[in-house]
């Protein structure tokens, strides 16, 4: 229908950079089994560019994702990068509802892995009675399930029932991971990711044991004096990285 010429400018170091981050992160998520089909979204705002995101194109599994078929999109699901790929404008819109609204939210993590849509499915949601878990007591949102979240109204209660949390289970829907970069949201959805398939696990072995408030304090606190001068996540995510180029070096492409 256009027939202006469009013009798409060469990508920054930054964005080139961004998109092997996002790629590879994809590649790891499938290795690790995290993948659902065509479905789910890894989204990372681009650097250095005003309301500009990557996300996987539409269609492709996200095996077949490289750092040149991400799609580059606006907060309303435009492609900016005149992509060939579509991109799922449902399933962004609520990763979008937290682009727009958290500031800090640079890499988003959702997904339906059998482990988090059981723990997500329970009246407990994720309890802490292991090692994995007690990290996230009191730091996890919860928000009922209001049919597929394509309705842009429900953005609202999404961003409320979120508060200063920064990891959201969906109930009876998946789990949902945000921070300030893929590194550390990607080692924050492995904890978690961990966190709910022991929980499940737990279940059928035998009768969970809460750890105590008390235990949990300590054991947060020693956590968080824990930071590795890299910032977190980041010799995990290089470790996995290592693991899927050896498989396939194709996603750098
Ligand atoms: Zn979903």
């Amino acid at each position: 229908m256009a027939t202006a010429i469009q013009h798409h400018a060469q990508p920054s170091a930054q964005e080139r950079e961004a998109r092997r981050q996002l790629a590879a992160c994809y590649r790891i998520f499938d290795h690790m089994g995290w993948s659902e089909l065509i479905y789910n979204h890894i989204t990372l705002r681009v650097p250095g560019e005003e309301g500009a995101f990557l996300i996987n194109p539409f269609g492709l599994h996200y095996s077949e994702v490289t750092a040149s078929n991400l799609v580059k999109i606006d907060l309303d699901g435009n492609v900016l990068d005149g992509s060939p790929y579509p991109v799922n404008r449902a399933g962004f819109v609520q990763h979008s509802v937290f682009h727009r609204h958290l500031p800090d939210a640079h890499c988003i993590i959702h997904t339906h892995t059998t482990a988090a849509m059981a723990v997500s499915a329970t009246r407990e949601g994720l309890r802490p009675t292991n090692f994995y878990a007690a990290a996230f007591a009191g730091r996890i949102a919860y928000h009922d399930f209001e049919g597929v979240t394509i309705r842009p109204e429900e953005g609202e209660r999404l961003i409320a029932n979120l508060g200063q949390r920064r990891v959201m289970m969906l109930r009876n829907h998946g789990a949902l991971v945000m921070a300030p970069t893929l590194p550390a949201a990607f080692l924050m959805y492995w904890i978690l990711q961990r966190a709910c398939e022991i929980q499940v696990a737990t279940g059928s072995a035998g009768t969970p044991v809460d750890i105590p408030d008390e235990v949990i304090a300590v054991h947060q606190r020693d956590l968080a004096g824990m930071q590795l001068p890299t910032g977190p996540g980041v010799p995990d995510f290089e470790a996995m990285v290592r693991v899927i180029d050896r498989i396939d070096p194709g996603w750098k492409e």
